[in-house]
């Protein structure tokens, strides 16, 4: 952390070797094959797919599951730092391998089938194929409780109906994690796959955050399939809600990086940038900013530092997720305004990351619970009494 710093309170310290190490080999990924292409991208609204054999084959897809579960059996902390340079790169770049390793490759790890594991989890590791987590729709966002999808069982079959909406990586998934209710109103969860009868997925169009990012809707219309399709080992909303908190916990380190490289750039200008008699980073109004986010920076690593550890250890909670997610994103957004504001005019161009950033933040912040929903989840965790209905 610390040559690719800030590192005001010494966490590299606290890092193994190894950890280091993979943070390096990320951070020299991101900027040899990510930064040259971004900008194109992010113009065009496309993500560079041919990154994800690349991904896959560097270990940055589900990095902390087991390598038979296609992950490279690395540590949280790690896992950690590698999506924290993926998203000091860009947010689509980590939301990418955030959906492949935490959404898609995780529920079918922790709860699918001999068959299901053998059949994808080699090449989602890989990066040779694709997933996405669909679980939003149109009228059920904040509360995917209320979910419209239906799962009926018909004979041997299912048959699913229903949309998804806002779904990262839709369009170019060859696997979607579906989440639909029985007719008892149980959750469950399936995979289906690109080209069955009645399976679609639109792209999304329009977005002025997160461009660089696949985002489609899912349509089920009459999609039949066996019961070898459904996720087996879960049942009810504990299922896409433990996925959402594997994807919140990358979000916390992610947003991190995010935030580094706009503070990076903005201490960086205001060392060169000449107004009056001398460089902007020497006057009070410039300090006071950089000094109020190299803070809440080094708070956001702490947050995510300890985070991980506890995961390490199997002791991490949902809340203490939920806790990182609400205060990291916030941190970043400001920290991306603010960094943008010292850039001046040039702050508004492509030249420079933060108005990026602070763009795809807009999404960040509302996508894996809105802040709203994770104040409400630390509320009830404090308080013992839930503020929304459940
Ligand atoms: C770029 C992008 C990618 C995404 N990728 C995926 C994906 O891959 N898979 C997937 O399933 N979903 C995905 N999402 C969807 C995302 O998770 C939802 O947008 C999010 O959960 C919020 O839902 P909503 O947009 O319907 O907002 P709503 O739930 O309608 O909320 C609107 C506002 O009301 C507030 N609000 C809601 N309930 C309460 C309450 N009880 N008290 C106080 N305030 C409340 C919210 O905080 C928010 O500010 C993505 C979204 C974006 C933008």
């Amino acid at each position: 952390m610390k040559e690719l710093g800030p590192d005001f309170y010494n966490i590299t310290d606290l890092l193994s070797e190894e950890e280091l190490l993979i943070q390096k080999t990320a951070h020299d990924f991101v900027q040899a094959e990510f930064m040259p292409i971004i900008n194109e991208h992010y113009e065009k609204a496309t993500f560079p797919m041919e990154l994800a054999p690349k991904l896959g084959k560097l270990g940055f897809m589900g990095s902390a599951l087991p390598e038979k579960s296609g992950g490279a059996g690395v540590s949280n902390v790690a896992y950690g730092l590698i999506l924290h340079e993926l998203e000091r790169g860009d947010s689509g770049l980590r939301s990418f391998a955030s959906v492949q390793g935490a959404l898609v490759m995780y529920p079918i790890h922790s709860y699918g089938s001999d068959e299901q594991k053998a059949k994808w989890l080699p090449a989602l590791g890989a990066g040779t194929k694709i997933g996405c987590f669909g679980l939003t729709e149109p009228n059920f966002g904040s509360n995917p409780g209320g979910m419209a999808t239906t799962c009926n069982k018909e004979g041997d079959v299912w048959v699913i109906n229903g949309s998804k909406i806002w779904i990262t990586n839709g369009s170019v998934a060859d696997v979607a994690v579906v989440w639909a209710k029985d007719n008892n109103g149980v959750i469950r969860g399936f995979l289906l796959e690109k080209g069955m009868d009645g399976f679609s997925a639109p792209l999304q169009h329009g977005k002025w955050s997160l461009r660089a990012s696949v985002t489609s809707e899912l349509v089920m219309d009459n999609v039949r399939v066996p019961d070898s399709a459904m996720l087996p080992n879960i049942e009810g909303l504990k299922g896409p809600l433990s996925c959402l908190t594997q994807a919140r916990y990358g979000i916390s380190w992610g947003m991190v990086g995010a935030a580094v490289d706009c503070y990076n750039t903005a201490l960086e200008y205001s060392k060169d940038r000449k107004q009056f008699s001398k460089p902007i980073a020497g006057y009070q109004l410039t300090q006071a900013k950089l000094a109020e986010m190299i803070t809440r920076i080094t708070e956001g690593q702490l947050l995510v530092y300890r985070l991980g550890r506890l995961k390490d250890e199997g002791k991490m909670t949902f809340q203490q997720v939920a806790m990182a997610k609400r205060k990291n994103c916030a941190m970043a957004r400001d920290i991306a305004r603010t960094s943008r504001e010292i850039l001046g005019a040039n702050g508004i161009t492509e030249d420079y990351s933060p108005i990026r950033h602070m763009a795809n933040i807009e999404s960040v912040y509302t996508y894996e619970g809105t802040h709203e929903m994770h104040t409400l989840i630390l509320g009830e965790a404090i308080t013992g009494m839930a503020a929304f209905d459940s």
